[in-house]
């Protein structure tokens, strides 16, 4: 057992208790299950593609967001890497197409996007034609980084959309204003959002 805790901390996110528990929670569930698991776990890695519009990882190619017909073909959301898409699919708030930045990030740790990288948005930005670029980012150094070389890419295309937005960034929901950090409150000044006048309306 000691062998398998060691192996499994070896696991992003997985310390000493939580390999305990894994380990705990297979021996209660018994062979077919870790049978079940280990070839869930070996087809996608055997099996994984990366979609050859997007960027996103899938084991169908394009994947299931680029070749859904529900999905809205008109706004093409910009993100650093498929862990980002993936929370913003979760949060069920968009329905548009994405572009993944680096594919790769997560697997080859390789963080910036190269010329080819940006060439390739250039590319799916001319045969997408979106009326509204999305530019989603993360508020920070690397974050901001991207953010250019999104930008040169974008500007290198022929396409020109209507609008180019970028995520908002400032104050955490539910937060009280005494308790922002420097950093946050910053960004909350600086991209603070026009509101309009209130009017009584029958
Ligand atoms: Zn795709």
């Amino acid at each position: 057992m000691e062998e398998l805790i060691r192996e499994l901390r070896k696991l992003p996110g997985i310390g000493s208790e939580g390999a305990r528990r894994i380990i705990f929670y297979l021996m209660g569930k018994g062979v077919e299950e870790v049978d079940r698991l280990t070839g869930l776990i070996r087809s996608l890695v055997a099996d994984y593609k990366i979609c050859s519009q997007c960027g996103n990882i899938s084991r169908v190619d394009p994947c299931e967001i680029c070749s859904n017909p529900l999905r809205e073909k008109d706004k093409l959301c910009i993100v650093e890497d498929v862990e980002a898409l993936m929370n913003i699919e979760q949060s069920g708030f968009y329905d548009g197409l994405y572009h993944v930045m680096t594919p790769h990030r997560q697997i080859f740790s390789t963080g910036e996007p190269d010329e080819e990288q940006l060439e390739y948005l250039t590319r799916h930005i001319d045969a997408l034609k979106p009326s509204e670029i999305i530019i989603g980012t993360s508020p920070n150094v690397t974050g901001q980084l991207m953010y250019f070389a999104v930008m040169k890419a974008v500007t290198a295309s022929k396409h020109r959309p209507d609008k180019i937005t970028r995520f908002a960034y400032g104050l955490p929901a539910g937060i009280h204003v005494e308790h922002a950090d420097k950093t946050s409150l910053h960004a909350a000044i600086d991209f603070r959002t026009p509101v309009e006048f209130y009017e009584n309306k029958k």
